[in-house]
């Protein structure tokens, strides 16, 4: 059975550049992926994509018309997009025999994608037809301090109990900073509390950030992560066997509870 791929991630995370890692991966495996692309404003795809959403809307024009600003633009391009989503999901159904993995990169703001009904429309359908999996892309170097790794960290959290599905975390960019120290702050509630405190002065740290560590020490416990570099295309093996691993986790808890809910 196909599985779906959906990238998630900040702004300038790298999304488009892991995807077309990805899709160069399995090209030379030849498990060719079938490619989507949700992102009306991208200027230009480092990949071929089978289907692209700029084919359908002109987010510029769609932003004259409606006397938009960027982020109108957008989310009204995806919702005109996602109107037209059963006949999308007709063409990708049609594929779903010869390919393995379809992978969606979506727009580079998140919250376009993950606060949108059209976002939320999208990755349900998928979720709905196919094994789907979130790769929530996280640029490592970014997240270096404490309180940035936290916030983004929050971020992921928060997608994951929205969309309820399995979610796989991919540290970006490790050809610039390792992940070690993302790895040692999940697994080691102290150790970034060390961190935290180091950096924020005090009352912020006793108030508001201890909490948010509780909630996140949770999250982490049942997180897969992998640390990658979209750029060199190291750890990419690894990334491929976690999402495995998630799809396992699909059948075995997203698909029943959807089964009991029908
Ligand atoms: P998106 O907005 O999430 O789609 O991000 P992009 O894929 O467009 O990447 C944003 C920037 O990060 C681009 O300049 C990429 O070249 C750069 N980038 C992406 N992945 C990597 C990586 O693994 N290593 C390095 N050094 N740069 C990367
Ligand atoms: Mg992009």
């Amino acid at each position: 059975e196909p599985v779906n791929l959906i990238m998630i991630g900040m702004a300038g995370s790298g999304k488009t550049t892991l995807m077309q890692r990805m899709n160069a991966y399995l090209h030379e495996r030849n498990d060719a992926p079938y490619v989507v692309n949700l992102d009306p404003a991208v200027a230009k795809l480092p990949f071929q994509a089978n289907i692209d959403i700029r084919d359908t809307v002109d987010y510029k024009q769609v932003m004259s018309e409606y006397s938009l600003g960027p982020n109108g633009g957008i989310l009204t391009s995806l919702n005109l997009f996602a109107t037209k989503l059963d006949q999308v999901m007709e063409i990708v159904e049609k594929r779903a025999q010869s390919k393995r993995y379809f992978l969606y990169d979506t727009p580079g703001q998140i919250e376009i994608f993950t606060w949108s009904a059209s976002g939320t429309i999208i990755t349900n359908t998928l979720a709905a037809s196919h094994p789907t999996v979130v790769v929530y892309v996280v640029d490592t170097p970014r997240s270096a301090s404490p309180a940035t790794f936290m916030s983004n960290m929050m971020y992921a959290c928060s997608i994951l109990y929205k969309t309820q599905l399995p979610f796989l975390v991919a540290f970006n960019k490790t050809d610039v900073v390792d992940d070690a120290f993302a790895r040692e702050w999940m697994a080691d509630f102290e150790a970034f509390q060390r961190a935290l405190a180091a950096e924020e002065d005090e009352t912020f740290m006793n108030s508001l950030m201890h909490s948010m560590c509780l909630v996140l020490d949770e999250f982490y416990t049942h997180l897969r992560a992998v640390g990658v570099s979209a750029m060199t295309g190291q750890g990419i093996p690894d990334l491929f066997a976690k999402i495995d691993d998630a799809v396992a986790e699909y059948h075995a808890e997203f698909r029943p509870a959807l089964e009991r809910q029908a």
